[in-house]
């Protein structure tokens, strides 16, 4: 349910005026949602307590969900968290970019903002309108992503208007998210030992070609138990879900094809469907990936498809390839099992 109605300001392809009003927003604890290069996020202060607890409300989220903190430089981290050599390595490669490294916190980041742990979680966006408003305001923003909590992220502003209109102070509309998949988050464990709690466009491989030694966190790619508590305690609720059933077919192309063919035309039915597939789908109720071949436009597309889908009322199931785990594969597999409440037919 839906509470305090504000008047949303909104500023379409913000100048540097927009910018700095926002940043005065956000500098007196009120809400500012902003695209970027990843998704949209729902930013406030991470230094006041009060700000931070408007997100959880918005959001109608947990509040033992920890929020990441965006920073203008990675340089900053060391304000509010302790770094490390490993830190380090990984802010040289990867950052401005759609990676976020758990640090130990320092006190003046509040408990509320950490859900309660005694790390915080640290990104650095290269979104220029992220990057602008965040050297405006000149204070760390907490921001999640700016969907109410257990509906797809936000790629579009009009995606925010949807869930948030009424509940925030002002959005920034920077038109579509690029990557349109949540940052990689890192939990380092020695100086090239790092855990992958949550997968994202830095993926395995890159970092296995630095040097890092990567340990994959089961709740990628596993339901987690009842009553276990993965290490990054978002992975735990349920995400994405359309209110259709989700189906993932495990399988080749072909058998994805040959699957289709069979179904019966069912206008209560829908595919997520690669373009490889459209021409085999007769009068299916088909929703676009892309190609097959470029898993950098299905991450693009998935949360998008995942909105039209819930468009659509008559849609009471739908079917969606499962993809491969390689590169930013895994992310598009771990958000779709999560989308899917693991559930998985194999072909
Ligand atoms: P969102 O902001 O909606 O992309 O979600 C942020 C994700 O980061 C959630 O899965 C959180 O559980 C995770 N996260 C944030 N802070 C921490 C932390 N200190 N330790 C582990 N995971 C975290
Ligand atoms: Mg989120």
């Amino acid at each position: 349910m839906k509470v305090n109605q504000l008047n949303t300001l909104i500023f379409k392809n913000p100048s540097q005026d927009d910018i700095n009003k926002a940043a005065e927003l956000l500098r007196a604890g009120k809400l500012v949602v902003f695209p970027t290069e990843t998704v949209y996020g729902l930013g406030a202060s991470a230094l006041d307590e009060t700000a931070a607890a408007r997100i959880y409300a918005a959001k109608g989220r947990p509040s033992d969900n920890p929020l990441i903190i965006h920073l203008a430089k990675a340089n900053d981290a060391s304000k509010y968290a302790d770094i490390s050599p490993c830190y380090e390595k990984l802010a040289d490669l990867f950052m401005p970019g759609p990676l976020t490294v758990v640090l130990p916190k320092k006190d003046c980041i509040p408990f509320s903002v950490t859900g309660g742990l005694d790390t915080v979680a640290v990104r650095v966006p290269s979104h220029p309108i992220a990057h602008k408003l965040l050297e405006a305001a000149s204070i760390p923003i907490a921001a999640p992503s700016a969907n109410r909590s257990g509906r797809p992220s936000c790629t579009t502003a009009e995606h925010v208007i949807e869930d948030m209109n009424g509940m925030v102070d002002a959005i920034l509309d920077g038109g579509e998210s690029d990557l349109g998949l949540e940052s990689t988050i890192l939990l380092p464990r020695g100086d090239k030992e790092v855990v992958l709690l949550r997968p994202g466009a830095i993926t395995i491989e890159m970092l296995t070609e630095n040097g890092f030694e990567v340990t994959l966190d089961k709740a990628v790619t596993e339901k987690p138990k009842e009553n276990e508590k993965p290490l990054a305690p978002g992975m735990k609720y349920r995400h994405y879900a359309p209110k259709a059933q989700m189906i993932l077919l495990d399988g080749t192309l072909d058998d994805i094809a040959e699957f289709m063919r069979q179904y019966p035309d069912d206008p209560s039915v829908a595919f997520l469907c690669y373009d490889e597939l459209k021409s085999k789908t007769g009068n299916k109720k088909i929703i676009n990936l892309g190609s097959v071949s470029d898993p950098l436009l299905q991450a693009h597309n998935l949360f998008h498809a995942l909105r039209c889908v819930d468009q659509d009322d008559s849609i009471k199931t739908v079917y969606a390839p499962l993809p491969d785990q390689e590169n930013i594969g895994l992310a598009l597999y771990n958000r779709l099992l999560k989308a899917a409440g693991y559930t998985v037919k194999k072909l």
